[in-house]
């Protein structure tokens, strides 16, 4: 299968979710499938490696929770560490926390101060680019911990929303865009 039909199988629309009028996109089917996962996170994973294959990135940073999913096994494909971007409350030791907008109120995100080494080559990996208020701030979380955002890298973009326009001047990847 191609990696155009492995995610056109993998991820189904749900109406109405989290509320009404809203379109969901689904990624658990594609998780399930173990063949599908795979081509998903080696495609993925293409992104930290230069034109001769070899990983170019230190750690992989993975946003809650569906991030997580995706960014773990591409750190370890790329032989890199895996940090958690957290939504605010969760992470235990010092942390940094990112404030963006979002249609309704505003959300909170959080890294550890000491997750990265000053100079270090980070990937970022989230499921779905949407408004693009989420990957906005974790690049300025990313950034104040001194660390370099080489790429960011999502499974689907949607591009009816204005994610890229918002993410302008970034290193954008999406495996696929609807
Ligand atoms: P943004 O900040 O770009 O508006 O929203 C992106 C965040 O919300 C991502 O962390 C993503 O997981 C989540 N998100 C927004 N819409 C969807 C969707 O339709 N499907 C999935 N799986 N996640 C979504």
């Amino acid at each position: 299968r191609t990696l155009e039909q492995v995610l056109a199988d993998g991820i189904r629309d749900i109406p109405d979710y989290p509320q009404q009028g809203v379109m969901f996109k689904d990624i658990t089917p594609l998780l399930a499938d173990h063949s599908g996962f795979a081509q998903v996170v080696d495609a993925l994973a293409a992104f930290g490696r230069d034109d001769d294959g070899n990983p170019v990135v230190d750690k992989v940073v993975g946003i809650e929770a569906r991030g997580f999913i995706l960014a773990a096994p591409v750190a370890l494909a790329l032989g890199a560490g895996f940090v958690p971007v957290r939504k605010k409350g969760k992470l235990p030791a010092a942390t940094y926390e990112e404030s963006y907008a979002l249609e309704y109120g505003e959300a909170t995100i959080e890294v550890h101060q000491d997750a990265f080494t000053p100079g270090d080559r980070v990937l970022v990996i989230d499921d779905v680019l949407a408004t693009g208020g989420t990957v906005e701030a974790c690049l300025r979380l990313i950034r104040r911990c001194k660390a370099e955002v080489v790429d960011t890298a999502v499974l689907l973009e949607l591009s009816f929303l204005p994610g890229r326009k918002r993410l302008a001047g970034e290193q954008l990847r999406a495996l696929m865009t609807v």
